[in-house]
């Protein structure tokens, strides 16, 4: 983070996934607004508040507004979980969003496809060195903490063999991709496609918009088909939260 004094704004959609977060920060207090409890305080020395926004893009992008206009956060980061699109994504690997998409944004003819209207923009770019931050947190927890965090029972329950890092889009909208026809057809349209999650565009378009550095990280929990894992609340509690917690750490003592 580059500011003097930074202040992040940590979101994500599920409770399981702060938990570990929410237990680790010291002389936090909780302000409730809209149905939110934002929780400040600091986390390995950087002043942070965490809140979860729920799911989907309207309930992102409010929790993003009032990170930056009522708490005056200076970074805002996105951990959560998403399903893999591209072949080369596996899940037990991790997605830092370069440059995010809302999928579901379609007003042709009237306008480009993705394109959000009076805004001229269907790519909302994620702050490059926040980007660049959350993958060295990413490699240092995979390389160092993954095996200790996670049991090898519960990695090979999952099928996480040897996970890695990914840098590039992610696709955002009102729906949980769980189709084989449906993720062909969003990879027809975005070849570049890495993930797919409900949240992240949302919010990078709030800190577009508001001039926030943002950077979204996702833990993959399935393959956006009918094979989706059953047991995704399982993989939220014993995995994804682990994903989350450590690579905050990571981020927030930098690495
Ligand atoms: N089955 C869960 C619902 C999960 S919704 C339940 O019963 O509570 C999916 C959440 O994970 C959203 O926050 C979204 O951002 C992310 N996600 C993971 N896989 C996804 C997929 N295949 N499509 C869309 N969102 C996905």
């Amino acid at each position: 983070m580059t500011e003097a004094v930074p202040h992040l704004g940590l979101i994500s959609a599920m409770h399981e996934e702060q938990a570990g977060l929410i237990a680790m920060m010291r002389n936090h207090e909780t302000v409730s607004r809209g149905m939110r409890d934002y929780v400040s305080g600091t986390l390995w020395g950087i002043r942070c508040t965490c809140v979860l926004s729920r799911l989907g893009k309207a309930a992102a992008a409010t929790t993003a507004a009032m990170l930056i206009e009522r708490f005056n956060v200076t970074h805002v980061v996105f951990t959560g979980v998403a399903g893999a699109v591209d072949r080369s994504v596996s899940v037990g690997d991790v997605v830092v969003a370069d440059a995010l998409v809302q999928h579901d944004m379609d007003v042709t003819p009237l306008f480009p496809r993705f394109e959000v209207p009076l805004l001229g923009m269907a790519r909302f770019p994620a702050d490059a060195l926040l980007a660049g931050h959350l993958s060295e947190a990413v490699r240092a927890y995979l390389d160092h903490d993954l095996q200790h965090a996670i049991s090898a029972p519960e990695r090979s329950a999952f099928s996480i063999r040897q996970p890695r890092l990914h840098r590039g889009l992610i696709a955002s909208g009102d729906q949980f991709i769980g189709s084989q026809a449906t993720l062909d057809g969003l990879k027809a349209e975005l070849p570049d496609l890495l993930a797919v999650e409900m949240e992240g565009a949302a919010v990078a378009q709030v800190c577009h918009e508001f001039g926030v550095p943002v950077g979204v990280v996702r833990t993959i929990s399935d393959d956006a088909n009918e094979h989706a894992p059953v047991d995704f609340m399982k993989f939220i509690e014993r995995v994804a939260s682990q994903y989350t917690f450590h690579i905050v750490r990571r981020l927030c003592t930098r690495v």
